[in-house]
């Protein structure tokens, strides 16, 4: 036989066997390699992305305030959308709603209960008969969303009428299908979707995300990733949804149009990078780690979500909004040091119940989150004063064509 065949047989034993293995497992093959330190962190999405569970002092759940405070703020654009929904669609007797991103606590449950008051608020005042509603609630496998239905009774004691509600979950990155072709009516997610499913390729950085001094190449390469996710994203919910169904969606975002490049000081993920610095300089971990963690996450402008929007194609822009806003500490008198230390305290907790299962997917024991975290609000007292630390967040609300 000559060599050429041995090489073929090999080729072809070896491609049998991947497939067998994914097959046995159920896994895609880039799933399959997950243990792979490489493969971790290309592909967050699978597990190691979601928020720290649990409802103790470091978890999402006891640490989720600001992201509370952003949906108190786009409570009307929400309200403004269903009601919009239920008359377009001719008031259902049954309505599918989801929740993208949902996490663990008690957040979920504010959100879908301003739904279900407000459709049967609508049905009240239109004398029609309220619909059967199901509330799908959805993150990624490795959510805690056992923390999450233990605020059932907090949901029912907000529903203003006994509305039949039917709650579950489904697992899944919303960046794949997850629900059934033409079945639900409202999809709403914050602050998740300016998660992406991967790093970016290519980088050649040293920060865990783009600061003022990163060069051009790495704003292109995350926006490149966002503009992908972004579309996948849409096109997998304009599968799932009816015609002229609603979806609002608030993500983190920039009011900058010029420089892309430009972050405050006090940006969060610049604080970690800073954090991370501390570290390597005193010694506690290794420069090439620190090197080689990015966040997979990105900031767009308003601009640049319009531009995805319009290409993908299947959806109308209803409302397109950035909000700006202090983070909380711009009351407080920072003459004195314990109050700059309390400032601190509180973003580091907020910071670290987002990020903590991430760094110990990518640094395992190589660093102390509390160390770390200890630093992190060093640095923010340190800006407690700042007169630009604001966070601005995007609201989109879309119509399905
Ligand atoms: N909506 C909640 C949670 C925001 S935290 C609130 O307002 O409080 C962001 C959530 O998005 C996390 O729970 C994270 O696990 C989830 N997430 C990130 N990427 C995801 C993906 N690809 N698919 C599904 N969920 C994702």
């Amino acid at each position: 036989m000559s060599i050429y065949i041995y090489i073929y047989i090999y080729i072809y034993i070896c491609i049998v066997y991947t497939c067998d293995q994914c097959r046995y497992t159920g896994k895609s093959e880039n799933e399959m390699n997950i243990d792979d330190e490489e493969t971790r962190s290309k592909y967050p999405f699978v597990s190691i992305l979601s928020m720290s569970g649990g409802d103790g002092d470091n978890s999402y759940s006891s640490n989720s305030l600001l992201q509370r405070r952003v949906l108190s703020m786009t409570k009307a654009i929400l309200v403004k959308n269903t009601k919009e929904m239920m008359t377009n669609l001719g008031f259902p007797k049954c309505i599918k709603l989801a929740d993208l991103g949902c996490s663990s606590g008690q957040n979920t449950f504010l959100v879908i209960s301003e739904i279900v008051n407000t459709i049967n608020l609508l049905c009240q005042e239109w004398n029609q008969n309220p619909p059967e509603i199901d509330c799908c609630l959805n993150d990624l496998p490795g959510n805690d969303f056992n923390t999450t239905f233990t605020f059932i009774t907090f949901f029912n004691d907000k529903l203003t009428s006994k509305i039949p509600c039917f709650v579950s979950g489904v697992p899944g990155s919303f960046y794949s299908r997850l629900f059934p072709r033409k079945s639900l009516h409202f999809i709403h997610s914050n602050y998740s979707i300016h998660y992406l499913s991967k790093v970016p390729d290519g980088l050649e950085k040293k920060r865990v995300y783009i600061t003022s001094s990163s060069p051009l190449s790495e704003y292109k390469a995350y926006l490149n990733q966002f503009q992908r996710d972004f579309t996948t994203f849409l096109r997998m919910r304009s599968e799932e949804m009816v015609s002229n169904g609603r979806m609002v969606l608030t993500l983190i975002g920039r009011n900058t149009l010029e420089d892309p490049l430009y972050r405050d000081c006090c940006h969060w993920l610049t604080l970690l990078s800073n954090s991370l610095c501390d570290l390597v300089f005193e010694g506690l971990v290794s420069a090439s780690k620190v090197n080689s963690f990015n966040m997979p996450f990105y900031d767009p402008n308003k601009e640049e979500v319009k531009e995805i929007v319009e290409n993908e194609g299947s959806f109308k822009i209803n409302d397109l909004e950035t909000h700006v806003f202090d983070l909380g500490h711009s009351n407080e008198d920072f003459s004195f040091q314990s109050h700059r230390a309390q400032a601190g305290k509180k973003e580091a907790s907020c910071i670290r119940a987002v990020t903590e299962t991430l760094l110990v997917a990518h640094f395992g024991d190589a660093i102390n989150i509390d160390t770390l975290f200890e630093k992190y609000a060093h640095h923010v007292s340190q800006h407690a004063s700042c007169k630009n630390k604001t966070s601005v967040s995007l609201v989109i609300s879309l119509i399905r064509n």
